[in-house]
């Protein structure tokens, strides 16, 4: 079951505070996203695990009442401090556009 919550967020991408959709799957983020640029942050939590303590792991990851100004702030930390690894769809989804770019040349030619 998906819960979805809406913070402003410090977006790596667009360089500034964003209106972001947290979308929690049970208890736990699974993926975060900016409105404004589009770009979905996939939280692999067994990356994280290995990353951070657990008690902070728990504080972030874990769905709270609401989204508190100090949340806010802790997530937005959180982002900056994740290993690239673990934000996995903008790499992605930059490689199709790539591929996409390409096929799309191909049979033009
Ligand atoms: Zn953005």
């Amino acid at each position: 079951m998906y819960t979805y919550m809406k913070g402003m967020l410090y977006c790596l991408h667009c360089n500034e505070e964003t209106e972001h959709t947290i979308t929690y799957e049970g208890d736990t983020i699974k993926r975060i996203k900016c409105e404004k640029c589009g770009t979905e942050l996939e939280i692999n939590e067994e990356s994280a695990k290995k990353n951070f303590t657990e008690e902070f792991i728990e504080r972030i990851l874990t769905k709270p009442q609401r989204m508190t100004e100090e949340l806010q702030k802790d997530i937005t930390d959180f982002l900056f401090s994740l290993p690239a690894r673990i934000i996995t769809k903008p790499y992605r989804l930059l490689g199709e556009v790539k591929d996409i770019a390409k096929s799309k040349k191909k049979n033009e030619e």
